[in-house]
């Protein structure tokens, strides 16, 4: 065998957080807010305009034309101006491949603040620190960044390995930066590790067919069904959600109809937002670790297709025909949706990818209540959400559900019933619908 591997060329993000002064915050929110007015204005300017007039040279030139007009737009870099453009043609064209909803005005308080960096070499990266690196951000000047991955730059950068631009993001815990990173990496050799199913439990955040499982050492679901989004916080910021919580319907009950929210009540707002944000933080670093491992560790993983949209829509059902236990399914479907299933697919994706092995979705339906050892779905058998107990006569095999279904996942693929092989994409493809007026 050829040690000689081959080299591909790998493009991903690298988020960081960045240490601003509160003057240096209030520049950024004005930067973002003008970014999100431009997005309006082209939105508007798009909708009202006949459809044979819609090119991209008149958006161009509508823009430059509201940034001398409007003064406060002034305050975007013009780079910054170029990518609201590029991002707003982005949106419909999703739209017309019927990956996204149409494009919408941008809320003042519903909107995630983001701008724009599209090009690399006005970052001007360096690193002062083991743990610091300093960034140029347009019309802000040097700030300072959390070091924690080597970045290509300086010495490092080449035409293969550099940065290409980067995005300022702001959420409930501050600005950060999220670099766009271009690098030439090994080709990994296929895995030769083992064959795992893997199953999106109500019990256990992930069993695998191996017996083994991933736990995060927090209930899966409260029994009340409620409140389990607080699981990855403590006794005490628990403690402390709730009385945010009540502090806002306090002053909810106190605000008339009508009228704007107080600053105090959007205060309260932004605390919960915090906390929120906390528990998402660590959520995600649980699901990035446990992937990690799972890639290193496996050759072939085995998921089911759940999807997950539908899921939650179902358990409501329609007016003519109404969803039964709509209240015990919305808990589940809360805590499925909290393990964020799609994230961790996402993520399996890409990181098997990169160590080697495959991702296989295979499809869902009658995995839980499938025994895995007779072959037979005997009505019955899963006892509850916890156990499964096989009402075949002969067979009796019980043992916890959720690795049952994992086992019943990994039969699937080896009966070669998986959707399509080692796509990342997206496994059902929906019909493509009439394409709107404006596309052409
Ligand atoms: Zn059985």
């Amino acid at each position: 065998m050829s040690s000689e591997l081959a080299e591909g060329a790998r493009k991903f993000g690298h988020r960081a957080r960045l240490v601003l002064s509160p003057a240096e915050v209030r520049l950024l929110d004005d930067q973002a807010h003008a970014a999100r007015t431009l997005w309006n204005c082209l939105h508007a300017w798009w909708t009202m305009l006949p459809k044979d007039k819609r090119t991209l040279a008149a958006a161009d030139a509508a823009i430059r034309q509201a940034r001398k007009e409007i003064d406060f737009l002034a305050a975007l870099p013009a780079q910054a101006a170029q990518a609201v453009l590029k991002t707003y043609f982005q949106a419909w064209k999703h739209c017309w491949e019927v990956r996204a909803g149409e494009p919408n005005f941008k809320a003042r308080f519903r909107s995630v603040l983001s701008v724009d960096t599209p090009q690399g070499r006005d970052l001007q990266i360096t690193r002062v620190h083991r743990r610091w690196g300093m960034v140029n951000i347009p019309k802000i000047g040097r700030v300072r960044f959390r070091w924690t991955r080597d970045l290509p730059v300086g010495k490092k950068a080449n035409g293969d390995n550099r940065i290409t631009g980067a995005r300022l993001i702001k959420d409930a815990l501050g600005w950060h930066i999220t670099f766009r990173i271009t690098a030439l990496e090994a080709q990994p050799r296929p895995h030769a590790g083992p064959e795992v199913g893997i199953d999106a439990g109500v019990n256990l955040p992930l069993a695998l067919s191996d017996g083994n499982h991933q736990d995060h050492g927090r209930p899966p679901r409260l029994p009340d069904g409620t409140s389990d989004r607080d699981k990855w916080l403590n006794t005490g910021e628990k403690a402390r959600l709730l009385r945010l919580e009540r502090r806002a319907a306090q002053l909810m009950r106190h605000r008339g109809p009508g009228r704007r929210s107080s600053n105090r009540l959007r205060a309260v707002y932004d605390q919960i937002g915090k906390l929120r944000a906390k528990a998402k933080r660590r959520a995600t670093d649980w699901q990035h670790k446990t992937t990690t491992h799972l890639a290193r560790t496996y050759g072939v993983i085995v998921v089911e297709h759940l999807d997950i949209a539908n899921m939650n829509k179902s358990a409501r059902g329609t007016i003519e025909k109404p969803g039964r236990n709509v209240r015990q399914k919305a808990g589940l479907n809360r805590s499925i949706s909290q393990e964020a299933w799609g994230r961790t697919v996402t993520m399996l994706t890409y990181k098997t990818a990169k160590y080697g092995g495959t991702l296989h979705k295979v499809p869902a339906p009658g995995t839980s209540q499938r025994c895995s050892a007779c072959g037979f779905t005997t009505p019955g058998s899963r006892e509850s959400q916890a156990v499964f107990v096989c009402k075949n006569e002969g067979c009796g095999w019980s043992g916890n559900a959720d690795h049952n279904a994992a086992r019943n996942i990994l039969h699937l693929y080896r009966m070669g019933l998986a959707l399509i092989p080692a796509a990342g994409r997206a496994v059902v493809r929906r019909a493509r619908r009439v394409k709107p007026a404006t596309a052409r």
